[in-house]
């Protein structure tokens, strides 16, 4: 599958400065891009949709702006890549193995790659209690009208910035233009 078409708009919301947008911590902070990306596959083919706007960060929830979660099909990837490095250092270790893992050396490097890329993933941890490892703020859902964007759905994990950008964006919200889950 590839993506074969890619669209990418600014918003221009008003994001209050209230608290930061991924703990909800106050103090410094600091407006930061963040693209919202919405991918669509119809057979093998996808659009990819890339929605920016910047959004009030602390200074230790601002690197999870660009950070953005892997859906089943980039995990999938990184998956069959991680298969793929244990199964040569298996080959290439393979004097070393006990007998059982180098007599079945594929069925191993499955085994060591899903354990691997199950770590990997369950590990990522906010640096801040209450806050997320990945972007606080994710494009649910977009419809896309003659060349413009004709609706918007966005969804925060930080449910004060949520109520505040409510607050902030009453008009659009009302209009139905945008819609915060
Ligand atoms: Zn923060």
């Amino acid at each position: 599958m590839f993506v074969g078409s890619y669209t990418s708009a600014r918003l221009a919301l008003t994001t209050p400065p209230d608290c930061c947008c991924n703990c909800g911590g106050h103090g410094q902070l600091e407006f930061v891009d963040t693209p919202m990306k919405q991918v669509r596959f119809f057979f093998v083919f996808g659009t990819e949709l890339t929605l920016t706007e910047s959004f009030p960060y602390c200074a230790g929830c601002k690197g999870s702006a660009k950070r953005a979660r892997h859906g089943w099909l980039a995990k999938g990837i990184v998956y069959c890549l991680v298969t793929s490095c244990a199964f040569l250092g298996l080959v290439m270790s393979h004097a070393l193995l006990p007998g059982f893992v180098a007599g079945s050396l594929f069925y191993s490097a499955l085994i060591l790659s899903a354990l691997l890329t199950a770590g990997y993933y369950t590990t990522r941890k906010p640096k801040r209690a209450g806050g997320t490892y990945y972007q606080p703020v994710e494009l649910t859902e977009a419809w896309i009208g003659d060349k413009h964007i004709a609706r918007f759905e966005l969804a925060f994990h930080n449910a004060r910035y949520a109520a505040a950008m409510r607050r902030s964006n009453a008009e659009l919200i009302d209009a139905g233009v945008f819609k915060i889950q």
